[in-house]
């Protein structure tokens, strides 16, 4: 039997997207919102989006097909990015389609701006 680690696994009922940076959506997770680092076709790795500014070792890790969210560390440094979960900014984003793209480069189609 493998030991069962204290990180933790949470069930979500649906996933939460806010817009990030360069069109990459956000995946919000308990008050907190993660973007994604690396992955393949099958996983996506996601850190804190307060990994730079807050030093946040926060990660998470999603399975596609899956609601299923394993935190491999599960602590923030800070409070929560979001106090109020209704007044986010929510976008409808199929989650699949992480899976399906590289990370590192767009992720997403960036929308190009306007060039001053
Ligand atoms: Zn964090």
């Amino acid at each position: 039997m493998k030991k069962a680690r204290l990180s933790g696994v949470l069930n979500l009922a649906a996933w939460t997207f806010t817009p990030g940076q360069r069109g990459k959506p956000k995946l919000v997770i308990e008050n907190n919102s993660f973007f994604r680092t690396k992955g393949d076709t099958q996983r996506s790795y996601w850190s804190c989006s307060a990994y730079k500014s807050k030093k946040c070792k926060c990660k998470v890790v999603t399975h596609r097909n899956s609601l299923v969210v394993k935190y491999t560390h599960k602590s923030h440094t800070h409070p929560n990015e979001y106090n109020d979960l209704s007044k986010i900014n929510l976008i409808d984003v199929d989650i699949n389609e992480f899976y399906d793209k590289p990370v590192g480069g767009a992720a997403f189609e960036v929308k190009k701006e306007p060039s001053l």
